[in-house]
């Protein structure tokens, strides 16, 4: 393919980027693929040091099941032969007070297991996922809506209409008494707090990713991104690594193509952006700036994160420890979230922490086991993480890995730093410089009710053949709400050209 002559030019290889390239790809389609980085993937990659294969963010995914939504994307690409995903059974969620520990099974095991421990809130729990599943099947319904539903929409669609203001605490305080099984239930991957999560986002992701079950793919999370940019290449769609677009050039109001930093030019009629909204308005011309800018300025990003890296050559298996644990030792989640908007972290902050090896010892050599460990962090910490100097920054960053560290063999790990082979961490600058998501967010636009379902930005820009996909588009963050978004968006442009 001429990269210089194509139908349309994706900015950014993050899951958005590479699931609309590979599905217009395989329409035949003459894609260019643009990323700024010397790899495809943004957040979801793998990188390697000295023999550990280490996942740079991502610790889960779902709908990876033989008809799952990222199944039937994988399929739909011919990727889905491609990647082993091993089903993850065994996680432990921690809380100050109580425990829920699970061998087998996903959410519903997991809704079983808060029964047991708060009989009490039996009939609330049952009315929530009686709830969450009539949410879930209106979500199906609507990705294949026909106009007599469209026409009848209050009638078909009516929880998602009466609901479509609400956050997580409305629905809390309304079915159970307790304030620790509300806790148990706010166990998300999301950086709100239940007064300002959206109930739809929490439904649409019970009933459809959890409820499922979750998985890991075999070789890291890297092998994802490398899968979908393996298709895109096999359908003759073209990426060019190390390449950042600076500007989106136009012609009588419509894209033309693109000038990149280093100065060269590529056309195409159509650009598919794939990178932050202020980046993204940035690149036009001032003049198509201000509609875009009129939104952009009231968007809420997500909270970002520290992520440690450690290698270890203690037997974690023999140790029983999980693929996942969840750790929280502070009960109240707003005071938490209040602390980090202010730019603080709590003095024991909730952990993550996953061992990819004990779902996949190739991951490490012999005997050796890796750990990923995650607390959800402000942008704004020490004034920005030290940036100002080197020194500063290394030394914030060290002090908050020993405090992680400390926490882990507290309550988890004794004596992890005897048996330290390797480590390294990643800060919210560190997430922001590699991927461009402005202050490190790490799941795009919060997933608050105002940002949620109709009301998150939608494909179609305000601009004529500038279109957007990625965590910042609808339907939702996440490794599969990204790459959902681009295959909503490959539709509307296939149908916006047929
Ligand atoms: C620490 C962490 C843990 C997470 N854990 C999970 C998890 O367990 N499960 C889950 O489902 N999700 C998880 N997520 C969220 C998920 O990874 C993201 O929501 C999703 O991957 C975002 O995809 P995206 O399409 O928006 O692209 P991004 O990943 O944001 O990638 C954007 C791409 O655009 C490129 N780019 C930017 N500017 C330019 C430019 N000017 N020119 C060219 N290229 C450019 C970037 O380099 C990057 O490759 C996690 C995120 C983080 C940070």
């Amino acid at each position: 393919m001429n990269p210089k002559r194509c139908d349309a030019i994706v900015i950014g290889a993050g899951m958005g980027g590479l699931t609309v390239a590979a599905l217009l790809a395989r329409k035949r389609w003459k894609i260019l693929l643009l990323e700024k980085e010397g790899r495809v993937g943004g957040y979801v990659v793998s990188f390697k040091r000295e023999g550990y294969t280490f996942d740079a963010t991502g610790t889960f995914l779902g709908g990876c099941q033989e008809g799952g939504e990222f199944y039937q994307i994988l399929r739909e690409i011919d990727a889905h032969e491609a990647i082993e995903f091993i089903p993850i059974h065994h996680i432990r969620n921690i809380y100050p007070g109580f425990e829920i520990s699970l061998k087998q099974g996903g959410f519903s095991s997991y809704a079983d297991a808060l029964t047991d421990l708060f009989p009490e809130e039996e009939k609330g729990l049952k009315t929530y996922l009686s709830l969450v599943k009539r949410i879930g099947d209106e979500i199906r319904s609507y990705s294949g809506i026909t106009l007599a539903k469209r026409i009848l929409f209050p009638f078909y669609f009516r929880n998602l209409i009466r609901l479509h203001r609400t956050n997580h605490q409305t629905i809390l305080d309304r079915l159970f008494r307790g304030g620790e099984i509300k806790m148990a239930l706010h166990t998300l991957p999301a950086t709100e707090p239940p007064s300002r999560l959206s109930f739809l986002f929490v439904a649409a992701l019970i009933s459809k990713a959890l409820m499922e079950g979750v998985f890991y793919p075999k070789g890291g999370m890297g092998r994802v991104s490398r899968v979908m940019a393996d298709s895109f290449l096999n359908s003759g769609g073209e990426i060019l690594l190390n390449t950042k677009v600076d500007q989106i050039l136009m012609k009588d109001g419509r894209p033309a193509g693109v000038l990149t930093e280093e100065g060269k030019v590529f056309d195409a009629p159509l650009i598919i952006s794939n990178v932050n909204p202020n980046l993204l308005t940035k690149m036009l011309p001032p003049e198509f700036q201000r509609p875009l800018l009129k939104k952009t300025e009231r968007f809420e990003y997500s909270l970002s994160s520290f992520i440690l890296y450690v290698a270890t050559d203690l037997d974690l298996n023999e140790m029983g420890l999980p693929y996942f644990t969840y750790v929280r030792a502070l009960s109240d989640l707003e005071e938490e979230y209040q602390m980090m908007r202010r730019g603080e972290i709590p003095k024991n902050p909730t952990l993550i922490v996953s061992v990819p090896t004990l779902l996949d010892p190739s991951l490490a050599p012999n005997g050796q086991h890796i750990l990923k460990i995650l607390v959800i962090a402000p942008y704004q910490y020490r004034e920005e993480w030290g940036k100002q100097s080197p020194g500063k920054r290394q030394q914030i960053k060290e002090e908050f890995c020993q405090k992680i560290f400390q926490q882990v063999e507290s309550k988890l790990i004794p004596d992890l730093r005897n048996h330290l082979l390797y480590y390294e961490a990643a800060t919210p600058l560190t997430l922001e410089r590699y991927t461009g998501n402005e202050q490190g967010a790490m799941y795009g636009l919060a997933s608050t009710p105002e940002q949620t379902g109709h009301l998150r930005p939608s494909h179609q820009t305000t601009v004529p053949g500038l279109f957007r996909v990625g965590h910042y588009a609808r339907p939702s963050h996440g490794i599969v709400g990204a790459s959902l978004s681009g295959l909503f968006a490959a539709r509307a442009i296939l149908k916006q050209m047929a």
